[in-house]
């Protein structure tokens, strides 16, 4: 039985054919950016669920900007209530059972999967407790026309512990964003906006929610029950997004459930999963103890912004991770990685 009809759950129920049992009495749009890099598409074909391609990040720190940008589309937005029910239709189309309004009380089964999200109950059952970031969202209709090509990511004390994003879905609809590890998000929200030029017409919708903060030492299965998605924290933790790593790890439990066998999905997960998730535990680590201001110079002046671009992967960092080491100890770009520090 897979608990959660979410991304990771249905997901692995399309593969599997498992019943799904879900608490909620239909499907519902998921709090998300919904901005998935092109990686999503080795698992689901999106067609009618994009609404927008990005090929351009901006992260801002004070006064630094960083660019990244490519001339191919490295990421698309998506239409999330349109995303969820196309994964419902999949696993139906694999004979899977999807019950509504069925909300997982420790009941036991064969296998019990624990797709159920940030607050899981299946990862509350075999002892795995999340630390979360505290977000607040809106879809916003703006005032000026925007760059629908470009993504932007806001650094600063306006959003201790994490950032705020604007994501585009047309020229004048946006998700706006915040993150943060501890207190009102919605209350960091308000005086962000206040504070920035963005300016906002309408409000359309108003969301939030929860983010598993990953954590290498967390199990994820014990005995006749395994984690998936949210409830086992695969998410990136620098950029909060879950949804590529949650399909990636349900295609390897889906193997595991072949084989009847939940030993193989972590052994699998340890070895091909983990590791990229750490890299991005890394990336948050640094951005938490370092000013991020001084991050994105260095960034700019060190070389790295070209290495990212060259890289143009939003999941795998540890190619990058090896480039940006040989280059940084090139001496002349470890003074200028250095000067921007100071
Ligand atoms: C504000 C915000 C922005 C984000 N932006 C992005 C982004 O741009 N890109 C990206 O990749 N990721 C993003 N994420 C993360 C992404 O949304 C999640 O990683 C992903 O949706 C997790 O999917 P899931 O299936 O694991 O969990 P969920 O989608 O949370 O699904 C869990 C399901 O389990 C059900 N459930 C819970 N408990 C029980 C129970 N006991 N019994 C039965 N059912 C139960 C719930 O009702 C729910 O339907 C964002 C998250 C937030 C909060």
């Amino acid at each position: 039985m897979i608990v959660g009809a979410g991304t990771a759950g249905l997901y692995l129920a399309g593969k599997t054919g498992m019943t799904v049992w879900e608490k909620q009495d239909k499907i519902r749009e998921k709090a998300c950016g919904g901005l998935f890099s092109k990686n999503v598409e080795k698992h689901v074909e999106l067609d009618e669920c994009v609404l927008n391609k990005v090929n351009t990040a901006i992260l801002r720190a004070g006064r630094e900007e960083l660019v990244i940008s490519r001339k191919e589309a490295q990421a698309f937005v998506v239409d999330r209530f349109l995303f969820q029910e196309k994964l419902l239709e999949t696993s139906r189309n694999k004979g899977a059972k999807v019950v509504f309004g069925k909300q997982w009380k420790g009941e036991e089964e064969d296998f019990v999967i624990g797709a159920d999200g940030a607050l899981s109950s299946v990862a509350n059952n075999i002892g795995v407790k999340h630390n979360f970031i505290f977000t607040y969202q809106e879809e916003v209709l703006l005032r000026e026309k925007t760059d629908t090509s470009t993504v932007h990511l806001y650094f600063g004390e306006f959003a201790p512990g994490f950032f705020a994003w604007l994501i585009p879905l047309n020229d004048e609809t946006v998700r706006i964003g915040l993150g943060v590890r501890k207190g009102n998000p919605k209350q960091y929200y308000d005086s962000f906006i206040q504070n920035t030029s963005i300016g906002i017409r309408e409000v359309l919708k108003k969301q939030s929610a929860l983010i598993p903060l990953f954590n290498p030492k967390h199990r994820i299965m014990k005995g006749n029950k395994a984690l998936v998605g949210d409830a086992a924290g695969q998410v990136k933790a620098f950029s909060g997004g879950g949804v590529v790593f949650g399909l990636r790890s349900a295609d390897l439990l889906a193997k595991a459930m072949e084989k009847q066998d939940l030993e193989y999905y972590e052994e699998k997960y340890e070895e091909k999963v983990k590791p990229e998730l750490a890299n991005h535990l890394l990336l948050y680590k640094l951005f938490q103890v370092f000013k991020p201001e001084k991050l994105l110079r260095a960034a700019n002046e060190g070389g790295l912004k070209e290495l990212i671009e060259q890289a143009g992967d939003m999941e795998d960092l540890s190619a990058l991770k090896k480039q940006a080491l040989r280059t940084m100890l090139k001496p002349k770009i470890m003074i200028k990685t250095l000067k921007a520090f100071l």
